[in-house]
């Protein structure tokens, strides 16, 4: 990097108005197909879910997608429908967002954490063996930030002890790995999100493909209520009233109108995913001198890049990551933490981790920035990211 001046940050921003570190890009389209199906007469799960479902599974490359009204539902589903419950252990990362192991609570199982690799952020696939338990019954590798977890290995070890995956690809939308779209691996199944900042959007929504049969139906009871059929066969003409309950399901299916924007967002997935390479290709090349620990390489497939994490080199900067965060606001850059460690949650605390039990997912707690990263965004605002990150680290380097 070359010598900066010292300026504070906060006198004189970089930029008049605030940059979110996401922001979704919602156009014309998706507002007429909401519309369309304002005007249609039927707001829930339909026709247009049908579609979103069908397209999705083209694009993945798997015979069964099913759409939920969130990620977590559909983790929480695709668990039930393997039979999770009392007495089980479920394994994952500690490195991921509460829902990922709140749904495992759900169902009255204990989710059993596994420390990270510290250059991926990933599951560290070689402690998740010592893990195991007899009463271990699944694996949720979480592919963080886009960039699939080592697969083969996870797969293999699932294998060797009958344990079923769930791949948490809240952010790996467009992801591959060794050739193949993640949602189309061997996993039983793969739970998609589209909360605003991710991948796309349905404003709140997710997708859990398989390539089970007998698991999409069963994630299909245990979607809507335990009912064999759905309100959509039911209030067609021919259709029948009758219907029964075959297990305690949820209500977690997502509407008609959510939907429409998802076929619209969907067909924009591979322009959004060469934008945001496009995006990440140019902080690679403005930030390789900054005291940063950038995103290795992935040489296996394709990162989905939801996020750019970026480390701080605290050694080199005399501030800590969130004086490093405020000083960015203050500039008028927003970012975002991914993830605070699950164990250091009171809720998880209390099932009796302690500070000190992951130290990889600590120590890149300590220092891990995400950097405002969305298709939307110009290159004008990454150019002011990049002036603001050169300012911030100007004022407080050693
Ligand atoms: C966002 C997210 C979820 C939950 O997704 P929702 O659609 O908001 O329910 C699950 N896991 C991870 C890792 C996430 O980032």
């Amino acid at each position: 990097m070359k010598p900066i001046k010292k300026e504070k940050p906060g006198e004189n921003p970089v930029r008049a108005s605030y940059l979110p570190f996401s922001q979704p890009w919602i156009e014309e389209e998706e507002i007429r197909g909401v519309v369309e199906v304002l005007k249609s007469g039927w707001l829930t799960t339909g026709r247009k879910t049908l579609q979103f479902e069908e397209e999705f599974s083209k694009y993945i490359g798997v015979p069964h997608s099913l759409a939920f009204n969130s990620c977590t539902g559909g983790l929480h589903c695709a668990l039930a429908a393997l039979g999770i419950g009392p007495g089980d252990e479920v394994i994952t990362s500690v490195f991921t967002f509460a829902a990922t192991a709140n749904v495992v609570c759900h169902l009255g199982a204990e989710p059993v954490f596994v420390d990270i690799d510290p250059q991926t952020l990933n599951i560290d696939h070689k402690k998740i063996e010592e893990k195991i338990s007899p009463r271990t019954k699944a694996i949720i590798p979480v592919h963080y930030g886009g960039r699939p977890c080592e697969m083969d290995n996870i797969l293999a070890l699932a294998k060797k002890y009958n344990l079923y995956v769930v791949e948490d690809a809240a952010h790996a939308l467009g992801a591959i790995y060794k050739g193949k779209m993640i949602g189309a691996l061997d996993s039983q199944v793969t739970c998609f999100s589209f909360y605003p900042t991710k991948c796309i959007t349905t404003g709140e929504g997710g997708m859990n493909t398989t390539r089970s049969p007998e698991l999409a139906s069963k994630m299909k009871t245990w979607r809507l209520h335990g009912i064999s059929r759905d309100a959509w066969d039911r209030y067609q003409k021919g259709g029948s009233w009758y219907y029964e309950v075959v297990s305690p399901g949820y209500k977690y299916n997502l509407t008609d109108l959510a939907s429409a924007i998802g076929i619209a967002q969907l067909k924009k997935a591979e322009e959004f995913q060469r934008r945001r390479e496009k995006i990440v290709s140019r902080y690679f090349k403005a930030l390789k001198d900054f005291p940063f620990i950038l995103p290795p390489p992935f040489k296996e497939g394709r990162n989905a890049w939801h996020l750019f994490p970026i480390q701080l080199k605290l050694e080199e900067l005399n501030c800590t990551r969130e004086e490093f965060i405020e000083a960015l606001s203050k500039e008028n850059i927003g970012t975002s933490v991914h993830f605070i460690p699950l164990h250091l949650m009171p809720f998880y605390r209390e099932k009796g981790w302690k500070e000190g039990d992951f130290p990889n997912a600590e120590e890149a707690f300590r220092r891990i920035i995400s950097l405002p990263l969305f298709p939307k965004m110009s290159e004008e605002d990454q150019e002011s990211v990049i002036m603001a990150l050169e300012k911030v680290v100007g004022w407080y380097s050693k």
